[in-house]
């Protein structure tokens, strides 16, 4: 198999050889279709997460089938189509795995993070933390869903039910899925971007947003909540000021530069300010059901696996709309 392999932290991805994985108790293996990339993979390679001190295959968003099952594994088959997300491993006996929290447990492991990931032609995960996935439908077009959706979906359903205007800070892969998501719940959405992203505030606009401006401007009325994508602290104060009283800001990153100092009047009032750490595998089931009725339609752009680096780079620097995906 062929991977692209982070050795150091800061250190771009090399195309490296490898023996073909085989799957251990209670795992499968993929042929991988396409593997979406995601800002973590960002935060991996910069190390904003601490490097684990071995070299890695990066990816979390793997759409593939099944060409080899190891022992134990009896409701998967050769040659089905599954997802491999973020979530790779859970202890199954902490105190978060006990009582419904997963994505919190204290041992876990994380698809291209901890355990190598979909940058590769093959990978490797446990069974019972892949979702089975329909026919008919299109790899590249589905690997965003699988981080970017979930991730925005469990902070949609963070920001609460109740909450009819949404803001949205950062207008990409995991913003533009969820953005129709609500939408079709019959919510608004209010999209933030960089200062002067008229192109994607375009984008926000033509997905059916009521309102997209700058992240340095008020939306138009003040928001039942608000969900921060983009890894800046400072947004935190911005979307602080954009909910009303009561309001809730949704930290969705697993990193974020420094938040600055901010008055406490931005927090008074019952304002709620909560983050969203990794997903349940009950997020994936809830949201891979809605997919099909919602009728999500993923904007993405495909790069060559070979090419990663660029795709990491131009995610870096907001080159395209969406979601960028990897195909081996
Ligand atoms: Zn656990
Ligand atoms: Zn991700």
């Amino acid at each position: 198999m062929h991977a692209m392999r982070l050795n150091a932290p800061h250190t771009p991805l090399q195309w490296t050889e490898l023996p073909d994985p085989e799957p251990g108790p209670g795992q499968i293996r993929v042929k991988v279709g396409a593997c979406g990339v995601c800002r973590t993979d960002l935060h991996v390679v910069d190390a904003d997460l601490p490097f684990p001190g071995h070299s890695l295959t990066p990816g979390h968003e793997i759409v593939g089938r099944i060409d080899a099952i190891g022992p134990n594994v009896t409701d998967l088959h050769i040659g089905q189509r599954v997802g491999i997300p973020w979530l790779g491993h859970t202890c199954g006996h902490c105190h978060y795995c006990e009582t419904g929290h997963e994505n919190l447990c204290d041992h876990p492991l994380f698809t291209g993070y901890t355990r190598d990931g979909g940058y590769a032609t093959m990978a490797v995960a446990d069974a019972h933390f892949t979702f089975p996935l329909p026919e008919g439908i299109d790899d590249v077009a589905t690997a965003p869903l699988l981080c970017a959706g979930l991730i925005g979906w469990r902070s949609l359903v963070i920001a609460g039910k109740e909450a009819q205007s949404v803001g949205l800070y950062g207008f990409g892969a995991a913003a533009h899925i969820i953005a129709q998501v609500a939408l079709w719940q019959g919510r608004k959405i209010y999209a933030f971007t960089r200062p002067g992203d008229t192109r994607t505030q375009d984008f926000a606009r033509s997905l059916g947003a009521t309102w997209a401006g700058g992240s340095d401007e008020l939306p138009p009325e003040q928001l039942d909540a608000s969900i921060i994508f983009a890894p800046v602290g400072a947004l935190v104060p911005a979307a602080l000021k954009s909910v009303h009283k009561a309001g809730r800001v949704v930290c969705a990153g697993i990193h974020m530069s420094e938040i600055p100092a901010f008055s406490y009047d931005l927090l008074w009032e019952e304002r709620q300010l909560v983050s969203v750490a990794n997903l349940t595998r009950q997020d994936g089931v809830d949201f891979l059901e809605l997919v099909p009725r919602v009728g999500i339609r993923t904007k993405t752009t495909a790069y060559p696996l070979r090419e990663a680096n660029r795709a990491l780079d131009d995610l870096r620097h907001g080159r395209f709309e969406g979601a960028a995906v990897l195909v081996p």
